[in-house]
């Protein structure tokens, strides 16, 4: 197993509103019970973006900080180096919008930065409350078995093109798109959602299909943790 791990937090600064930074601490404490050294990088906009971290996360955040964050992604490239290397990525919401074609922002057509293919417009209706889904197995996430939940927040509707895929089937809530029946992305090393939560306290398996890849593994390889307490949360919001 590799000696230590860095994990990329794309943003904070602007891309934290949400709580999704949680995500990036929830891998750092899963990778360090299990005795790997893992640190979180925080990238924020005075940054240039690494392309050599193990794993990045990205959060959510209001339009106008999406807009920040998409031209701050544009102009330094990091991030589209790491995925073109199949490093691991991590976006909710806005992060997830960013990463598209384009997204709508202040009723203008905003350009993202293109790592998955997928463009986000408004909905006739703000979708708000409880998530919950059942895994695709799409491409990467293939050895996801656990149901996903998460709470979703979003203006932007979501609609993805050939190359994505849905990383889950909608059993509760809205997902990318009123009437689409599905939730999140899967493209290449690409994994992305609307749930907020933060996920990936929420969904341990997903946070540990995340770790394996950025420790070179699979989620089978990596040694299980035995954690009633998130037991209980996700029975407790499985159960809605
Ligand atoms: N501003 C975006 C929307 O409303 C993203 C919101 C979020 O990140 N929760 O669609």
């Amino acid at each position: 197993m590799p000696k230590g791990i860095r994990i990329g937090l794309i943003l904070p600064d602007v891309l934290g509103t949400y709580g999704d930074d949680g995500n990036a601490l929830v891998l750092r404490q899963r990778a360090r019970m299990r005795g790997v050294a893992a640190e979180i990088e925080r990238i924020t906009l005075n940054d240039d973006v690494p392309a050599d971290c193990d794993v990045y996360t990205l959060g959510g955040g209001e339009d106008s900080a999406q807009v920040i964050a998409a031209a701050r992604l544009a102009a330094s490239p990091g991030l589209q180096a790491a995925v073109a290397d199949g490093r691991p990525v991590f976006a909710v919401c806005a992060g997830m919008q960013v990463l598209g074609h384009t997204f709508t922002a202040h009723g203008e057509t905003v350009e993202g930065i293109g790592l998955i293919d997928a463009t986000t417009t408004p909905m006739s209706a703000r979708a708000i409350g409880e998530v919950a889904s059942t895994p695709s197995h799409a491409g990467v996430t293939a050895e996801l078995t656990e149901p996903l939940t998460g709470f979703e927040n979003h203006m932007g509707g979501t609609l993805l093109g050939p190359d994505a895929s849905p990383l889950a089937k909608i059993t509760r809530g809205v997902g990318n798109v009123a009437g689409s029946a599905v939730e999140g992305v899967v493209q290449g090393s690409v994994v992305a959602t609307y749930m907020h939560g933060p996920a990936l306290a929420r969904n341990p398996q997903l946070a540990d299909l995340l770790l394996a890849r950025a420790l070179g593994m699979r989620l089978s390889e990596l040694e299980p943790l035995e954690l009633p307490v998130i037991d209980r949360l996700r029975m407790e919001r499985l159960a809605g």
